[in-house]
């Protein structure tokens, strides 16, 4: 018996609806033509949802989410929604969902499509054929340890100002491991190699972070290569010689910025897909969350003029880390591949020498006569 699979679209704001309508698109098309069952539900979440329920994730969506085996979210926000109580903002539904289904590992992949080559900031040897991810740990560190805040410093007399700003570097060794886990795990799908990149050289934190790597790695993962580096000595490596990396497995803060940078690597904010994953659920899936890494882009909002691209790709991780199905989201990369090697491009892959920009549907279109054929 063909598996089902659940997912829940959450398309949101601005071109999130517009992104999304191509995925479906893809996902109709792999349903018809490749046996594939999803089962598909659409909600609202951002400023959609606000607008229906008065706030930027309903509580039935959220137990929706709980409850699929994969949420996909086009993007939120808008300056609509901007003068908002901070609660009531899109983006808290996103954290929301973030924060309830406890999805520790970001996922950032850094791919660089030869036809893109050379919308890289780096020169074209540098950056063709780059292929790393990035497993950033998303749900401790200093962006929530706490102590943390602003407090005054009156008592020191040395310190023009009076204050002192305050956060936590904090990891647990669980929360460690866990993360080091989905890192090996990735990377025995991928090319067998993790380096874990920290500060264990000025930090007690980047010492603990190494140890517990290093434990998970003898005692559950000896088949996969593990390698150390220092994060500020990893940030070099990125721009210096990006394609020796396969995964990267790190903390909050450094991740966050690593992963930015190496997303540049690759050129278009519209090409960047990520994925955030949880604890394995009953049926082995871990909880999952696909979502394009640009946000809502306002600016061309209802124009056609939207890469869906990122979101396609986001789509293909789905196929690969919740379902599994490792030639389905190998075809569909294939696709993008394909129509950008066509010279298929959508407005923001334009280079300096012109020509004809496609629409999002054109775009859509063409991966999947790609797929076709
Ligand atoms: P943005 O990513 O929306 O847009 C930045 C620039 O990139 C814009 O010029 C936009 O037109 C372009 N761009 C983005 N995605 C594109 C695509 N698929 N195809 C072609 N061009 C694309 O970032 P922003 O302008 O800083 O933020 C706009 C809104 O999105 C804000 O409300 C912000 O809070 C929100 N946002 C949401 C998310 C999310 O949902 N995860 C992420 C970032 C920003």
């Amino acid at each position: 018996m063909t598996d089902r699979y659940s997912l829940l679209i959450l398309p949101g704001d601005g071109i999130g609806p517009e992104v999304m309508a191509e995925v479906v698109k893809v996902i109709d098309w792999f349903q018809a033509h490749r046996g594939m069952a999803f089962d598909v539900s659409h909600d609202l979440v951002g400023g959609a949802a606000y607008d229906a329920h008065g706030a930027p994730l309903s509580d039935a969506t959220m137990a929706r989410a709980q409850a699929v085996d994969a949420v996909l979210l086009g993007a939120v926000g808008g300056p609509k929604y901007d003068a908002l109580d901070f609660s009531l903002k899109p983006e808290r539904g996103l954290l929301r969902l973030r924060k309830e289904m406890d999805l520790f590992a970001n996922l950032r992949p850094a791919q660089c499509f030869e036809a893109l080559a050379d919308f890289s900031s780096l020169k074209r040897e540098i950056v063709a054929g780059l292929d790393l991810l990035i497993v950033r740990e998303l749900t401790s560190g200093i962006y929530f340890g706490e102590p943390r805040g602003i407090h005054s410093d009156d008592n020191n007399p040395d310190n023009e100002g009076g204050r002192v700003g305050i956060n936590t570097q904090r990891y647990t060794s669980g929360e460690i491991r866990r993360v080091a886990r989905s890192a090996f795990e990735l990377a025995r799908k991928r090319g067998n190699r993790v380096c874990s990149m920290e500060k264990a050289n000025v930090m007690e934190s980047g010492i603990l972070w190494r140890e517990e790597v290093t434990w998970v790695h003898q005692n559950e993962y000896p088949d996969v290569e593990l390698s150390h580096m220092y994060a500020d000595n990893g940030a070099m490596q990125l721009v210096r010689n990006p394609r020796q990396f396969d995964v990267i497995v790190t903390d909050n803060l450094f991740g966050d910025i690593l992963s930015d940078a190496a997303a540049m690597l690759t050129g278009s904010l519209g090409m960047l897909p990520s994925a955030s994953l949880g604890a394995p659920m009953a049926n082995g899936r871990p909880k999952a969350l696909y979502e394009p890494v640009h946000g809502s882009a306002p600016d061309i909002a209802g124009k056609a003029l939207a890469n869906p691209i990122a979101c396609i790709l986001s789509f293909a991780m789905a196929l690969r880390y919740s379902f599994g199905e490792l030639a389905a989201a190998d075809a569909l990369e294939a696709a993008v591949e394909r129509v950008l090697s066509d010279g298929v491009r959508t407005a923001d892959l334009m280079g300096p020498e012109g020509g004809h920009p496609v629409s999002t549907a054109e775009m859509g279109d063409k991966i999947i006569a790609a797929l076709e054929a």
